[in-house]
């Protein structure tokens, strides 16, 4: 399972690799398990859905790794375009956006990418909703808090991610935990060294209960993202533990993965966000889903052969 892992991780990077799948017939159909299509239509029709489900949605434009000024522009006038669409079917505040500082131009001009950020956090506090700063890998994890911490100066309910099999979570959780912060937590998608990470599920989950307590015990809110039973277990156990209410904490879950569990969450009253990614540059996050479980490689395979 690890060198599994390790193979779909490395084909995450790959651009050779990235236009031979794009480019098979057979992935359209794979792709639509995990990702709602490829424009701003299809997002608002998926979040439509959810919502009369009773499910809330972060919505993620596909892209990550953005080279140029002008991609890096493109992508903020696609948030920007998203949120006013959004408002206007009103579906917020139940839909926020999830954006990828890297898509906004962090590799190349950590100042494009916090400008463009502010654009979107303030229209998405136009539009009455809310924004969250994705994880990536972890040499962005400090640039990316501290552009954080400048966002929540103007427009404190900017969210984080923390991810648990970093060595220095539980102590980012400790700062993070204050009044007014949302922290989403979640296991970590992508291939990290030994000196960095936890490499053995068991210290991930291990490290991931450690912050979920000292995120429920503490000031702000809590967004357990995860698939793991035995962390949404534990998660409720905390929550009953430490008093807090179904609008105190939420599960956030994957577009496309336990969809029944999703809804059993909800019919028990917790606050359920589903994260919805949709867009034309679905790759990267495919392959990182593939890495994340057998059982969707085999789905990728049975796609592959089965025409
Ligand atoms: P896993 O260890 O993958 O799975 C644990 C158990 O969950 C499995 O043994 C199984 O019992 C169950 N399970 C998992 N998948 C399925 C399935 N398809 N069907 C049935 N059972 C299943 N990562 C980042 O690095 N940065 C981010 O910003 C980020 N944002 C995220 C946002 C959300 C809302 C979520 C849910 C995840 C996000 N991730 C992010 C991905 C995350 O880091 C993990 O890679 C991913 O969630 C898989 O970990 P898991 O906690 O679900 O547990």
């Amino acid at each position: 399972m690890a060198m599994l892992r390790s193979v779909f991780l490395a084909a995450a990077g790959s651009s050779r690799l990235e236009r031979l799948v794009e480019s098979a017939p057979v992935s359209r159909g794979v792709v639509r398990r995990f990702v709602a299509g490829s424009g701003a239509e299809d997002a608002l029709r998926t979040s439509r859905a959810l919502a009369d489900d009773g499910l809330a949605v972060s919505l993620d434009h596909l892209g990550e790794d953005t080279e140029t000024p002008e991609q890096a522009q493109a992508v903020r006038d696609e948030y920007l375009m998203l949120l006013s669409r959004l408002r206007e079917a009103g579906l917020t505040p139940a839909a926020e956006v999830s954006v990828k500082l890297s898509a906004l131009g962090q590799k190349f001009d950590p100042a494009v990418a916090v400008e463009h950020a502010r654009a979107v956090c303030a229209a998405a506090a136009q539009a009455g909703t809310t924004v969250t700063l994705d994880a990536e890998d972890h040499t962005t994890t400090d640039s990316t808090l501290e552009i954080l911490a400048d966002l929540r100066k103007d427009h404190p309910t900017t969210g984080a991610v923390l991810q648990a099999y970093l060595r220095r979570t539980e102590a980012d959780c400790r700062e993070l935990a204050a009044s007014g912060s949302r922290v989403r937590l979640c296991k970590g998608a992508y291939a990290e060294p030994e000196s960095v990470a936890f490499q053995s599920a068991l210290d991930v989950d291990k490290s991931y209960v450690r912050c979920l307590n000292v995120l429920m015990s503490g000031d702000g809110y809590p967004m357990v993202a995860t698939h793991d039973p035995r962390l949404i277990a534990i998660a409720e156990d905390r929550a009953r533990w430490f008093d807090r209410s179904s609008d105190e904490f939420e599960f956030q879950m994957l577009y496309g993965v336990r969809p029944d569990e999703q809804a059993r969450l909800a019919a028990d009253g917790h606050t359920v966000r589903v994260y919805v990614p949709y867009g034309r540059q679905w790759y990267g996050y495919l392959m990182r889903r593939l890495a994340e479980r057998p059982a969707n490689v085999a789905f990728f395979s049975r796609a592959l052969t089965s025409r």
